[in-house]
């Protein structure tokens, strides 16, 4: 899951508005209603859902609520506010959430927390220290990461988050082939992964490429930078959490 990096009241981000003219914003501490939030957000984080990285439009992006409404989460705090696509959010419905023993992806390196496989399945990292590894478990029960054929716990007949996962997976590696033997640039490379989104498989398959991990990092907007050491093919390094 990709670590993002969550812009601040009083920083400035960068959208086009619906009649397409190029505004500068201001991020504000509330936004009352809660969806004024969504271009400010969306410019900062991307158009991808924060938890499956499935790409979607504005039309269907919902708005996160970290600590749901319903549980007396703040409804207009942009503090509460991550980005979601509808399986995810209702997957995650109105669980009470306990931020300190649960991961998230604009507070901590989500990358680490799992592994992705070529199936589509997602596992938490076994890699992981005992007590990072309940917290990311959380996470995956929160959203409900193992739903796939695989697992455990059985796919959902509605629910295809595995689907796009594998068969994001099937033609990175397509691409994956084509660039090393040179019928594709690193921007072909970050175009196409932009439109399909799953940026952790794309990440995952051109492990081998510094340039195009420098490259996904870079310009999928609001990606954590540190999360990755460039001295280390970009692989991920803890995030202490911000207070
Ligand atoms: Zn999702």
């Amino acid at each position: 899951m990709r670590p993002v990096e969550k812009k601040k009241p009083g920083d400035t981000v960068e959208f086009k508005t619906s009649m397409n003219e190029r505004v500068k914003h201001t991020v504000r501490k509330h936004y009352k209603p809660y969806g004024d939030a969504k271009e400010p957000l969306a410019a900062n984080i991307g158009m991808f859902c924060s938890y499956c990285e499935e790409p979607r439009g504005l039309a269907d992006l919902h708005i996160e609520h970290i600590q749901p409404k319903s549980r007396k989460g703040a409804e207009y705090d942009w503090d509460n506010f991550l980005l979601s696509c509808s399986m995810c959010n209702t997957c995650k419905n109105d669980a009470e959430v306990n931020l300190e023993t649960t991961h998230f992806p604009h507070l901590d390196n989500t990358y680490l927390d799992f592994i992705y496989e070529e199936s589509g399945r997602v596992r938490v990292n076994p890699n992981l220290p005992v007590e990072e590894y309940k917290k990311a478990e959380n996470l995956y029960n929160l959203v409900k990461m193992g739903r796939d054929p695989f697992g455990e716990e059985a796919a959902s007949k509605r629910d295809f988050r595995w689907k796009g996962r594998y068969e994001t997976w099937n033609l990175a590696k397509r691409f994956l082939e084509k660039y090393e033997s040179g019928n594709l640039t690193v921007d072909d490379i970050i175009e196409i992964a932009d439109k399909l989104g799953h940026w952790s498989v794309w990440f995952t398959v051109f492990k081998e490429h510094d340039e195009v991990r420098k490259n996904l990092i870079e310009h999928t907007s609001g990606t954590c930078t540190t999360c990755f050491d460039e001295n280390n093919h970009y692989e991920p390094v803890c995030r202490e959490r911000k207070v």
